[in-house]
């Protein structure tokens, strides 16, 4: 069964028992708007503990929001009651939130096209809010007095960047002044929870739209914590799918950052500004310094040195980074950088193939654990990723004139 007849079994069960279900929220956006929806929420009148009672697969999360999913029907459906949210007093969760009435549960969404209920089975939209009207004219707009949304909580800032630039939605005036008003404010909130929106924003197609969005609502210094202009070129022509790692690479491009830069900087900002994992640190520090290598040494690098390169983690990212960097400035620079790699990534060796010899090789051999040892590996190894040394016979040969040389 589909997630959607799933949450229509749902929609189904409570209401034989007399009970007000609808779908809800992001789905109701998703198929009104004309895209796939990614999860098929209900909310209903029934409370928590009859949810409970009326399904035998359940499990009942963040209790204290009335949330309940449902798994009789395949799918993992949450099931909500409506409910009005208390006071907001740390800008960020609803201090008690009391059940409700579907009216109320709509006013407490963040943006009217977010608020749209829908009854499955007469395919009828409940607007509240006047949604539907934003949903035809492709605007975001907050649900009642935008500056007081934005004061409640103000992650609603870059909820809203996201789906306006997701959606290719404008930002209604009202609301795009609150969160000017307010765009320093989200300094305060927490950065798991920046990082995670700007995580959902940067890897979705729509990124540089989104940050454009970002730096005319003046958000930058509040999340990145300065103010350079973005421009959006490099963004702009990334694939639609890209690793983590190649969206922050382009980012830290279009903010500014000179391809010749040293990246410790901006890796250790983002790493605290966007939340970023150890390993995400590591890719964009990785991705930015080989960019600069193929931009400042490529020219002059053998081909043992640049089939190193080739082999490193996330060089592929890098090349793309590179590639869209040049093609910004109108520049091929990157079409030969990328045909030498290609040929190397299509060969069947692959850019490093595994070393002819090892240590292992030169103990038999009889040289002396050392420092010696790792640059004779090298020196062999370079040998054999350009071509001068074919086989293993030639490696050890290489390997023993090289260790008896002088000095
Ligand atoms: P997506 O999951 O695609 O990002 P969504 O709209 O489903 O979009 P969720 O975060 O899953 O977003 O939230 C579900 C619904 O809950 C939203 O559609 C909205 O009505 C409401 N909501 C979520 N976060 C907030 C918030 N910070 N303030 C007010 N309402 C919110
Ligand atoms: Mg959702």
């Amino acid at each position: 069964m589909s997630e959607r007849d799933a949450a229509v079994r749902v929609i189904r069960e409570l209401r034989g028992r007399d009970h007000v279900a609808y779908l809800a929220g992001g789905c109701v956006r998703d198929m009104l708007l004309g895209f796939e929806p990614k999860d098929f929420d209900v909310a209903t009148d029934a409370r928590p503990e009859q949810i409970l009672t009326y399904f035998r697969k359940t499990a009942s999360v963040g209790a204290a929001f009335g949330v309940v999913l449902v798994r009789d029907f395949g799918a993992t459906i949450e099931v909500a009651t409506f409910r009005s949210d208390g006071a907001y007093s740390d800008a960020r969760r609803p201090d008690d939130i009391e059940y409700s009435t579907p009216e109320m549960d709509a006013q407490r969404r963040d943006f009217t096209i977010n608020a749209l209920f829908l009854d499955p089975e007469e395919d009828r939209v409940i607007d509240f809010v006047d949604g539907q009207r934003d949903v035809t004219a492709r605007v975001l707009r907050a649900v009642g007095d935008p500056d007081q949304r934005l004061q409640e909580d103000h992650l609603r800032a870059l909820r809203a960047v996201r789906f306006a630039a997701r959606y290719g939605l404008s930002i209604e005036e009202g609301t795009r002044e609150a969160i000017r008003r307010h765009a320093i404010e989200l300094r305060g909130v927490s950065i798991e929870r920046i990082g995670e929106e700007m995580r959902r924003m940067l890897l979705h197609p729509s990124r540089a739209r989104a940050c454009v969005i970002i730096d005319e609502l003046g958000l930058d210094d509040a999340i990145f914590g300065d103010e350079v202009s973005f421009e959006s070129a490099v963004m702009e022509r990334l694939g639609q799918r890209v690793t983590y790692g190649l969206a922050l690479g382009a980012l830290a491009l279009c903010r500014g950052h000179g391809i010749d830069a040293d990246p410790t900087n901006i890796c250790a900002r983002y790493r605290v500004r966007l939340d970023l994992s150890n390993a995400d640190r590591d890719a964009l520090g990785a991705i930015l310094g080989m960019v600069t290598r193929m931009h400042a040494d490529w020219e002059r690098m053998g081909v043992a040195e640049k089939r190193r390169l080739s082999g490193r983690e996330h060089a592929p990212d890098a090349l793309l980074l590179y590639a869209a960097w040049c093609s910004a400035r109108g520049s091929d620079a990157a079409n030969a950088i990328a045909s030498e790699m290609n040929a190397w990534y299509d060969s069947e060796e692959g850019a490093c193939p595994p070393p002819l010899i090892d240590g292992g090789d030169l103990i038999s051999m009889g040289v002396e654990p050392g420092p010696l040892f790792r640059e004779v590996l090298d020196r062999v190894y370079d040998a054999q990723l350009e071509g001068r040394v074919q086989d293993r016979d030639a490696a050890v040969k290489m390997a023993r004139s090289v260790s008896e040389e002088p000095g």
